[in-house]
């Protein structure tokens, strides 16, 4: 069987103003079945508008020009505004593919109790009577961690603490038994107990549901705790991928990827001082013509800022786009360099 999700070369522009800027460039990755990707980057870098292009609900000044996806044996196009395939994904929503966002207001409703919302997900996908859904529900919010579910269950959100709401929007999200879960930075909005907890919550439904996971976050400490696989996005496009997590903390091969860690504190060597990568990320209306990091880069050389990066080249499951990668004693970037 090939991948859970494939993503095949996706670009998509925004109109503003008159303009048409892109956010996503050829970007690519892929997801087997039960496997946790991170996609990381900084603010702005177009980590939710991946997820929204994948769960086809993107802001209404989008236009996907290039893109193909396959997710579990069937084949997507993107692009083109396809009515038939934007109406296929749709259907997706919520049963095979569910999403967390960042922020559980905007996806629970106010005047429905939440444990109805985890009752309405879960009928969305198995034929239960009402009552059985409903003990299905609190299963789940047990599941998550929700102690005093048996009541819980008819509390509106605005009774719920920031953290019970996640956990609420988990349980909601997992009802529907998705093969795919996207998370959009779930913990960014509570205090950093919370965040533990709920990244621990993470771990223990990957072992429970076998679903693929792919977790967006600006966070490499996160992706460590919680991810098998990488995707390193900036300004839009992949930096550096690979489906081996270990491979890209040991010897981060894109200059961006290695400055990332330097300023990550939980996965910072013992005896490196903490970095901060020096400028910001360029603005969609003034990306560089060459690799849109190398204007903040300490390997820039003078061809880095001529052309975009030609084709990726994969060895292994790891690619890297930069034509002067980091490491290169280290054969496997080599190898990458070499076939390109
Ligand atoms: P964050 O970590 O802050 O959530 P992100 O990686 O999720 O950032 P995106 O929300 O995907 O970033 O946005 C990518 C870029 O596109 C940003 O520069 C953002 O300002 C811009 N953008 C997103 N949606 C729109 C829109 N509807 N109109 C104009 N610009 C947009
Ligand atoms: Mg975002």
């Amino acid at each position: 069987a090939g991948p859970l999700l494939e993503i095949d070369d996706l670009t998509l522009k925004l109109q503003v103003g008159g303009a048409e800027l892109t956010a996503l460039e050829h970007v690519s990755f892929s997801l087997g079945y039960g496997e946790a990707r991170g996609l990381v980057g900084e603010s702005g870098s177009g980590k939710s508008l991946t997820l929204r292009a994948i769960l086809g609900l993107l802001p209404p000044n989008a236009v996907v020009t290039s893109g193909r996806m396959v997710f579990d044996g069937a084949e997507f196009d993107l692009a083109h505004g396809s009515k038939a395939d934007a109406r296929r994904l749709e259907r997706l929503r919520g049963t095979g593919i569910s999403m967390i966002f960042q922020e559980p207001s905007v996806a629970l409703n106010p005047v429905i109790p939440v444990g109805e919302q985890i009752v309405d997900a879960v009928m969305r996908r198995d034929h239960l009577r009402r009552s059985q859904a409903r003990d299905y529900a609190i299963h789940l919010m047990k599941l998550v961690g929700i102690h005093d579910a048996e009541h819980k269950v008819d509390a509106y959100e605005f009774e719920l603490s920031g953290g019970l709401k996640q956990r609420v929007m988990i349980a909601a999200a997992v009802a529907g038994k998705p093969k795919l879960i996207l998370c959009d930075e779930p913990t960014t909005a509570l205090d950093v107990t919370v965040q533990r907890q709920i990244l621990s919550l993470f771990t223990h439904l990957r072992d429970e549901l076998d679903a693929g996971l792919l977790y967006v976050t600006h966070d490499l400490a996160v992706v460590a705790q919680l991810c098998d696989s990488i995707t390193v996005l900036y300004s839009g496009n992949v930096m550096e991928s690979s489906a081996e997590l270990g491979s890209v903390f040991d010897d981060p091969g894109h200059p961006y990827t290695e400055a990332l860690l330097r300023s990550t504190p939980d996965v910072d060597r013992i005896g490196r001082r903490l970095y901060s990568i020096p400028g910001s990320a360029p603005s969609l209306s003034d990306r560089p013509l060459g690799c849109p990091f190398a204007p903040r880069c300490e390997y820039r050389q003078d061809d880095c800022e001529q052309a975009r990066v030609p084709d990726t080249s994969t060895v292994e499951g790891r690619e890297v786009h930069c034509r002067h990668p980091v490491g290169h004693e280290s054969g496997r970037v080599q190898l990458a360099k070499e076939a390109r």
